[in-house]
Protein backbone atom coordinates (compact mmCIF):
# COMPACT_ATOMS: atom_id res chain seq x y z
CA UNK A 1 0.00 0.00 0.00
CA UNK A 2 1.43 3.58 -0.49
CA UNK A 3 2.42 5.83 2.30
CA UNK A 4 -0.74 7.77 3.22
CA UNK A 5 -0.29 11.63 3.11
CA UNK A 6 0.70 13.52 5.91
CA UNK A 7 -2.89 14.80 5.92
CA UNK A 8 -4.82 11.72 5.61
CA UNK A 9 -2.70 10.11 8.56
CA UNK A 10 -4.00 13.12 10.68
CA UNK A 11 -7.61 12.50 9.66
CA UNK A 12 -7.04 8.72 10.45
CA UNK A 13 -5.93 9.89 14.00
CA UNK A 14 -8.73 12.27 14.71
CA UNK A 15 -11.05 9.61 13.59
CA UNK A 16 -12.28 11.66 10.75
CA UNK A 17 -11.52 9.09 8.12
CA UNK A 18 -13.96 6.80 9.63
CA UNK A 19 -17.36 7.47 7.82
CA UNK A 20 -19.95 6.84 10.07
CA UNK A 21 -23.51 7.39 8.65
CA UNK A 22 -26.46 6.06 10.18
CA UNK A 23 -29.00 4.73 7.58
CA UNK A 24 -32.06 7.21 9.74
CA UNK A 25 -30.56 9.92 8.53
CA UNK A 26 -28.49 11.21 11.94
CA UNK A 27 -25.03 10.99 11.60
CA UNK A 28 -23.34 9.34 14.28
CA UNK A 29 -19.85 10.98 14.91
CA UNK A 30 -17.45 8.43 14.25
CA UNK A 31 -15.27 10.31 16.91
CA UNK A 32 -17.83 8.79 18.92
CA UNK A 33 -17.22 5.13 18.49
CA UNK A 34 -13.68 5.31 17.60
CA UNK A 35 -10.69 6.11 20.32
CA UNK A 36 -6.78 6.27 19.93
CA UNK A 37 -6.07 6.81 23.65
CA UNK A 38 -5.57 3.78 26.03
CA UNK A 39 -6.29 0.98 23.64
CA UNK A 40 -7.13 -1.44 25.66
CA UNK A 41 -4.93 -4.75 26.13
CA UNK A 42 -5.17 -8.27 27.26
CA UNK A 43 -3.50 -9.48 30.66
CA UNK A 44 -2.88 -12.77 31.23
CA UNK A 45 -5.10 -15.58 30.31
CA UNK A 46 -5.68 -19.36 30.50
CA UNK A 47 -5.62 -20.52 26.62
CA UNK A 48 -6.96 -23.91 26.25
CA UNK A 49 -7.26 -25.13 22.95
CA UNK A 50 -8.58 -27.70 19.94
CA UNK A 51 -8.79 -28.15 16.80
CA UNK A 52 -12.11 -28.36 14.89
CA UNK A 53 -13.98 -27.58 11.90
CA UNK A 54 -10.50 -27.04 9.92
CA UNK A 55 -9.47 -24.26 12.65
CA UNK A 56 -8.34 -23.62 15.97
CA UNK A 57 -10.91 -23.42 18.76
CA UNK A 58 -9.69 -21.24 21.32
CA UNK A 59 -11.45 -20.94 25.06
CA UNK A 60 -9.59 -17.98 27.57
CA UNK A 61 -10.28 -17.57 31.13
CA UNK A 62 -9.22 -15.34 33.29
CA UNK A 63 -6.18 -16.68 35.75
CA UNK A 64 -7.82 -15.40 39.22
CA UNK A 65 -11.56 -17.18 37.57
CA UNK A 66 -13.00 -20.18 39.58
CA UNK A 67 -11.14 -23.72 39.92
CA UNK A 68 -14.33 -25.18 38.28
CA UNK A 69 -13.36 -23.23 35.09
CA UNK A 70 -10.83 -25.36 33.20
CA UNK A 71 -12.77 -28.37 33.89
CA UNK A 72 -15.82 -26.13 32.22
CA UNK A 73 -13.60 -24.64 29.53
CA UNK A 74 -12.41 -28.88 28.59
CA UNK A 75 -16.24 -30.30 28.56
CA UNK A 76 -17.26 -27.00 26.06
CA UNK A 77 -14.50 -27.71 23.79
CA UNK A 78 -15.54 -31.56 23.92
CA UNK A 79 -18.68 -29.93 23.02
CA UNK A 80 -17.18 -28.53 19.81
CA UNK A 81 -15.90 -31.52 18.61
CA UNK A 82 -19.55 -33.23 19.16
CA UNK A 83 -20.85 -30.63 17.16
CA UNK A 84 -18.29 -30.94 14.29
CA UNK A 85 -19.52 -34.71 13.94
CA UNK A 86 -23.18 -33.09 13.38
CA UNK A 87 -22.52 -29.94 11.45
CA UNK A 88 -19.71 -31.18 8.96
CA UNK A 89 -20.08 -31.59 5.28
CA UNK A 90 -16.70 -32.94 4.72
CA UNK A 91 -16.43 -35.91 7.04
CA UNK A 92 -18.48 -38.36 5.48
CA UNK A 93 -19.88 -39.84 8.98
CA UNK A 94 -21.33 -36.57 9.81
CA UNK A 95 -24.73 -36.02 10.39
CA UNK A 96 -25.39 -33.27 8.05
CA UNK A 97 -23.21 -35.19 5.26
CA UNK A 98 -25.68 -37.92 6.20
CA UNK A 99 -28.83 -36.03 5.53
CA UNK A 100 -27.03 -34.31 2.57
CA UNK A 101 -27.11 -38.16 1.00
CA UNK A 102 -30.48 -39.07 1.88
CA UNK A 103 -33.17 -36.26 2.38
CA UNK A 104 -33.63 -36.57 -1.52
CA UNK A 105 -35.07 -39.89 -1.12
CA UNK A 106 -37.57 -39.55 2.00
CA UNK A 107 -37.68 -36.94 5.04
CA UNK A 108 -34.74 -37.33 7.46
CA UNK A 109 -35.14 -36.75 11.04
CA UNK A 110 -32.47 -34.14 12.28
CA UNK A 111 -30.45 -34.20 15.36
CA UNK A 112 -31.37 -31.02 17.83
CA UNK A 113 -28.25 -29.12 17.84
CA UNK A 114 -28.67 -29.61 13.26
CA UNK A 115 -32.79 -28.33 14.21
CA UNK A 116 -32.20 -25.20 15.83
CA UNK A 117 -28.92 -24.22 13.18
CA UNK A 118 -31.17 -24.67 10.66
CA UNK A 119 -34.03 -23.10 12.08
CA UNK A 120 -31.96 -19.53 12.62
CA UNK A 121 -30.30 -20.14 9.11
CA UNK A 122 -33.31 -20.15 7.45
CA UNK A 123 -34.21 -16.53 9.32
CA UNK A 124 -31.29 -15.49 8.24
CA UNK A 125 -32.10 -16.60 4.78
CA UNK A 126 -35.33 -14.56 4.40
CA UNK A 127 -34.47 -11.32 6.65
CA UNK A 128 -30.98 -10.82 4.17
CA UNK A 129 -32.98 -11.63 0.81
CA UNK A 130 -31.46 -15.12 0.01
CA UNK A 131 -27.09 -13.13 0.33
CA UNK A 132 -26.75 -16.06 3.00
CA UNK A 133 -28.51 -19.26 2.23
CA UNK A 134 -27.57 -22.44 3.41
CA UNK A 135 -28.80 -24.38 0.76
CA UNK A 136 -26.05 -23.35 -1.31
CA UNK A 137 -24.03 -26.44 -1.00
CA UNK A 138 -24.14 -27.55 -4.39
CA UNK A 139 -23.14 -24.49 -5.62
CA UNK A 140 -19.79 -24.73 -2.97
CA UNK A 141 -19.00 -28.13 -4.37
CA UNK A 142 -19.04 -26.78 -7.92
CA UNK A 143 -16.35 -24.02 -6.95
CA UNK A 144 -14.54 -26.04 -4.80
CA UNK A 145 -14.18 -28.98 -8.18
CA UNK A 146 -13.65 -26.24 -10.19
CA UNK A 147 -10.97 -24.23 -7.96
CA UNK A 148 -8.95 -27.91 -7.75
CA UNK A 149 -9.34 -28.47 -11.64
CA UNK A 150 -8.11 -24.58 -12.03
CA UNK A 151 -11.26 -23.43 -14.02
CA UNK A 152 -14.08 -21.38 -13.77
CA UNK A 153 -17.57 -23.29 -14.17
CA UNK A 154 -19.46 -23.03 -17.49
CA UNK A 155 -22.79 -20.95 -17.85
CA UNK A 156 -24.67 -24.44 -18.23
CA UNK A 157 -23.25 -25.88 -15.02
CA UNK A 158 -23.86 -22.30 -13.01
CA UNK A 159 -27.51 -22.93 -14.01
CA UNK A 160 -27.94 -26.48 -13.65
CA UNK A 161 -26.65 -25.77 -9.95
CA UNK A 162 -28.13 -22.54 -9.44
CA UNK A 163 -31.31 -25.16 -9.93
CA UNK A 164 -30.28 -27.18 -7.23
CA UNK A 165 -30.22 -23.65 -4.61
CA UNK A 166 -32.92 -21.65 -2.62
CA UNK A 167 -35.36 -22.64 -0.09
CA UNK A 168 -37.88 -23.59 -2.36
CA UNK A 169 -36.09 -27.31 -2.08
CA UNK A 170 -35.92 -27.20 0.75
CA UNK A 171 -38.64 -28.65 2.83
CA UNK A 172 -38.04 -28.04 6.70
CA UNK A 173 -41.07 -29.10 8.61
CA UNK A 174 -40.45 -28.08 12.18
CA UNK A 175 -43.12 -30.25 13.86
CA UNK A 176 -41.84 -33.37 12.68
CA UNK A 177 -38.13 -31.69 12.77
CA UNK A 178 -37.52 -33.66 9.05
CA UNK A 179 -35.84 -32.43 6.52
CA UNK A 180 -36.58 -33.44 2.85
CA UNK A 181 -35.08 -31.77 -0.58
CA UNK A 182 -37.21 -31.78 -3.70
CA UNK A 183 -34.63 -33.06 -5.87
CA UNK A 184 -31.38 -34.55 -5.84
CA UNK A 185 -27.92 -32.52 -6.02
CA UNK A 186 -29.22 -30.60 -3.57
CA UNK A 187 -26.99 -30.17 -0.29
CA UNK A 188 -27.27 -27.71 2.82
CA UNK A 189 -24.06 -26.14 3.70
CA UNK A 190 -23.47 -24.22 7.12
CA UNK A 191 -20.09 -23.24 6.52
CA UNK A 192 -20.76 -20.01 7.02
CA UNK A 193 -22.85 -20.29 10.43
CA UNK A 194 -21.37 -23.48 11.93
CA UNK A 195 -18.37 -22.25 13.41
CA UNK A 196 -20.60 -19.19 15.16
CA UNK A 197 -22.74 -21.98 16.44
CA UNK A 198 -20.32 -23.73 17.60
CA UNK A 199 -18.95 -20.61 19.60
CA UNK A 200 -22.07 -20.09 21.14
CA UNK A 201 -22.73 -23.37 22.00
CA UNK A 202 -18.91 -23.48 23.89
CA UNK A 203 -19.92 -20.55 25.85
CA UNK A 204 -23.01 -21.29 26.71
CA UNK A 205 -21.51 -24.41 28.37
CA UNK A 206 -18.96 -22.04 30.45
CA UNK A 207 -21.77 -19.93 31.88
CA UNK A 208 -24.25 -22.76 32.68
CA UNK A 209 -21.71 -23.97 34.92
CA UNK A 210 -20.79 -20.44 36.20
CA UNK A 211 -17.54 -19.04 34.40
CA UNK A 212 -18.99 -15.53 34.65
CA UNK A 213 -15.69 -14.11 32.20
CA UNK A 214 -15.04 -15.86 28.99
CA UNK A 215 -13.99 -15.81 25.62
CA UNK A 216 -14.37 -18.33 22.80
CA UNK A 217 -12.36 -17.93 19.91
CA UNK A 218 -13.83 -20.25 16.88
CA UNK A 219 -10.85 -19.81 14.00
CA UNK A 220 -10.01 -16.36 12.69
CA UNK A 221 -13.12 -15.33 12.22
CA UNK A 222 -15.91 -15.95 15.10
CA UNK A 223 -15.05 -14.80 18.65
CA UNK A 224 -18.35 -14.03 21.67
CA UNK A 225 -17.10 -12.63 24.75
CA UNK A 226 -18.52 -12.65 28.67
CA UNK A 227 -18.05 -10.27 31.52
CA UNK A 228 -14.42 -8.71 32.02
CA UNK A 229 -11.06 -9.50 31.41
CA UNK A 230 -7.71 -7.72 32.71
CA UNK A 231 -9.80 -4.34 33.87
CA UNK A 232 -11.33 -3.72 30.88
CA UNK A 233 -15.00 -4.23 30.93
CA UNK A 234 -15.10 -6.42 28.38
CA UNK A 235 -12.85 -8.23 26.22
CA UNK A 236 -10.12 -6.17 23.68
CA UNK A 237 -10.55 -8.59 20.35
CA UNK A 238 -8.17 -7.51 17.56
CA UNK A 239 -9.43 -6.68 14.07
CA UNK A 240 -7.18 -7.15 11.29
CA UNK A 241 -6.19 -5.40 8.60
CA UNK A 242 -7.75 -6.98 5.31
CA UNK A 243 -4.87 -6.19 3.35
CA UNK A 244 -2.21 -7.07 5.74
CA UNK A 245 -3.93 -9.51 7.67
CA UNK A 246 -0.59 -10.43 10.12
CA UNK A 247 -1.32 -6.83 10.89
CA UNK A 248 -3.90 -5.56 14.04
CA UNK A 249 -5.40 -2.44 12.42
CA UNK A 250 -7.86 -1.92 15.84
CA UNK A 251 -8.86 -3.42 18.80
CA UNK A 252 -12.56 -3.89 19.60
CA UNK A 253 -14.10 -3.91 23.06
CA UNK A 254 -16.32 -7.40 23.17
CA UNK A 255 -18.84 -6.65 25.87
CA UNK A 256 -21.48 -9.36 26.16
CA UNK A 257 -21.70 -9.94 22.38
CA UNK A 258 -20.04 -11.55 19.39
CA UNK A 259 -17.90 -10.43 16.65
CA UNK A 260 -17.21 -12.38 12.89
CA UNK A 261 -15.36 -11.67 10.18
CA UNK A 262 -15.90 -12.49 6.63
CA UNK A 263 -13.75 -11.74 3.93
CA UNK A 264 -11.71 -13.49 0.73
CA UNK A 265 -8.17 -12.43 1.61
CA UNK A 266 -7.27 -16.55 3.24
CA UNK A 267 -9.40 -18.10 0.67
CA UNK A 268 -9.37 -17.43 -3.36
CA UNK A 269 -7.96 -18.32 -6.55
CA UNK A 270 -6.85 -17.01 -9.55
CA UNK A 271 -7.95 -17.78 -13.11
CA UNK A 272 -7.24 -15.48 -16.30
CA UNK A 273 -6.33 -13.01 -14.28
CA UNK A 274 -9.02 -12.78 -12.51
CA UNK A 275 -9.93 -13.54 -8.32
CA UNK A 276 -12.71 -15.37 -7.18
CA UNK A 277 -13.13 -15.87 -3.49
CA UNK A 278 -14.99 -18.78 -1.39
CA UNK A 279 -18.20 -16.39 -0.85
CA UNK A 280 -20.72 -16.64 -3.93
CA UNK A 281 -23.78 -14.94 -4.11
CA UNK A 282 -26.35 -17.69 -4.26
CA UNK A 283 -28.69 -15.94 -6.14
CA UNK A 284 -26.47 -15.93 -9.11
CA UNK A 285 -23.72 -18.55 -8.62
CA UNK A 286 -21.13 -16.07 -8.52
CA UNK A 287 -18.36 -15.37 -5.67
CA UNK A 288 -18.14 -12.13 -4.69
CA UNK A 289 -15.66 -8.87 -3.91
CA UNK A 290 -17.42 -5.90 -3.03
CA UNK A 291 -15.26 -5.05 -0.33
CA UNK A 292 -12.12 -6.49 1.32
CA UNK A 293 -14.02 -7.79 4.57
CA UNK A 294 -16.82 -6.60 6.90
CA UNK A 295 -17.00 -7.51 10.73
CA UNK A 296 -20.58 -7.79 12.69
CA UNK A 297 -21.26 -7.83 16.08
CA UNK A 298 -24.74 -9.18 17.05
CA UNK A 299 -25.78 -11.19 20.10
CA UNK A 300 -24.60 -14.12 19.11
CA UNK A 301 -21.93 -15.74 17.26
CA UNK A 302 -23.92 -17.80 14.84
CA UNK A 303 -25.97 -14.88 13.88
CA UNK A 304 -22.64 -12.37 13.42
CA UNK A 305 -21.19 -15.65 11.23
CA UNK A 306 -23.73 -15.50 9.21
CA UNK A 307 -24.86 -11.67 8.95
CA UNK A 308 -20.54 -11.34 7.68
CA UNK A 309 -21.19 -13.82 5.36
CA UNK A 310 -24.82 -12.29 3.85
CA UNK A 311 -23.23 -8.50 4.28
CA UNK A 312 -20.44 -9.55 2.17
CA UNK A 313 -22.36 -10.57 -0.54
CA UNK A 314 -25.15 -7.29 -0.34
CA UNK A 315 -22.33 -5.00 -0.42
CA UNK A 316 -22.34 -2.12 1.83
CA UNK A 317 -25.75 0.23 1.02
CA UNK A 318 -27.64 -3.25 1.19
CA UNK A 319 -26.10 -4.73 4.06
CA UNK A 320 -26.65 -1.48 5.98
CA UNK A 321 -30.31 -1.53 5.12
CA UNK A 322 -30.18 -5.20 6.01
CA UNK A 323 -28.26 -4.16 9.41
CA UNK A 324 -31.00 -2.16 10.73
CA UNK A 325 -33.71 -4.78 10.48
CA UNK A 326 -31.62 -6.81 13.54
CA UNK A 327 -31.45 -5.27 16.90
CA UNK A 328 -28.43 -4.91 18.48
CA UNK A 329 -26.77 -5.60 15.20
CA UNK A 330 -23.48 -3.54 14.09
CA UNK A 331 -21.36 -3.79 10.98
CA UNK A 332 -17.47 -2.53 10.51
CA UNK A 333 -17.45 -2.51 6.46
CA UNK A 334 -13.93 -2.44 4.96
CA UNK A 335 -14.29 -1.28 1.53
CA UNK A 336 -11.27 -1.46 -1.24
CA UNK A 337 -9.25 2.24 -0.63
CA UNK A 338 -9.58 4.45 -3.45
CA UNK A 339 -6.47 4.68 -5.26
CA UNK A 340 -3.71 6.51 -2.88
CA UNK A 341 -5.72 6.40 0.11
CA UNK A 342 -5.17 4.82 2.98
CA UNK A 343 -8.10 1.99 4.20
CA UNK A 344 -11.26 3.55 5.56
CA UNK A 345 -13.80 1.77 7.26
CA UNK A 346 -17.42 2.72 7.72
CA UNK A 347 -18.95 1.95 10.86
CA UNK A 348 -22.53 1.04 10.83
CA UNK A 349 -24.44 1.32 14.10
CA UNK A 350 -21.21 0.69 16.65
CA UNK A 351 -21.52 1.44 19.44
CA UNK A 352 -20.20 4.31 21.58
CA UNK A 353 -16.64 3.79 23.02
CA UNK A 354 -15.91 0.18 21.56
CA UNK A 355 -13.20 0.62 18.62
CA UNK A 356 -9.87 1.21 19.59
CA UNK A 357 -7.67 2.54 15.93
CA UNK A 358 -3.86 0.82 16.65
CA UNK A 359 -3.12 0.87 12.97
CA UNK A 360 -3.43 3.02 10.27
CA UNK A 361 -1.60 0.73 7.13
P1 LIG B 1 -15.12 -18.32 7.01
O1 LIG B 1 -15.52 -19.77 6.93
O2 LIG B 1 -13.84 -18.00 6.36
O3 LIG B 1 -15.31 -17.77 8.38
P2 LIG B 1 -17.69 -17.41 6.10
O4 LIG B 1 -18.27 -17.45 7.47
O5 LIG B 1 -18.01 -16.19 5.31
O6 LIG B 1 -16.13 -17.56 6.08
O7 LIG B 1 -18.25 -18.71 5.35
C1 LIG B 1 -17.83 -19.05 4.06
C2 LIG B 1 -18.25 -20.47 3.76
O8 LIG B 1 -19.69 -20.56 3.74
C3 LIG B 1 -17.79 -20.92 2.39
O9 LIG B 1 -16.58 -21.60 2.46
C4 LIG B 1 -18.93 -21.81 1.91
O10 LIG B 1 -18.79 -23.11 2.46
C5 LIG B 1 -20.15 -21.17 2.54
N1 LIG B 1 -20.76 -20.08 1.77
C6 LIG B 1 -20.21 -19.29 0.80
N2 LIG B 1 -21.07 -18.34 0.39
C7 LIG B 1 -22.21 -18.53 1.12
C8 LIG B 1 -23.47 -17.86 1.16
N3 LIG B 1 -23.71 -16.77 0.43
N4 LIG B 1 -24.42 -18.33 2.02
C9 LIG B 1 -24.18 -19.41 2.80
N5 LIG B 1 -23.01 -20.08 2.81
C10 LIG B 1 -22.04 -19.64 1.99
MG1 LIG C 1 -19.95 -16.52 8.11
Amino acid sequence: MPEPSPSTRRDFLTGRAIRSESMNGQNNPAEEAVSILSVPSRGPTILLRTVAMACDFDVMLNPEGPTVQLEAASESLDLVQHLEQTLSIYRDDAHLAQVNRSAAESPIEIEPDLYTLLDQAEQIRHATDGAFDPTAGALVLLWRRCRRENRIPTTNEIETTLALTGGQHLDFDRSRRTVHFDRFGVQLDLGAIGKGYAVDRAGEHLTTKGVVNWLVHGGRSSVRSQGKHAGNDGWPVGLRNPLLPDRPFATFLLRDAALSTSGTAAQWFRHQGKRFGHILDPRTGWPVETMLSVSVIAPDAALADALSTAFFVLGVEKARRCCDTFPHVSAIFFPPPRRGRVLEPLLHNVPAGCLFVNDIH
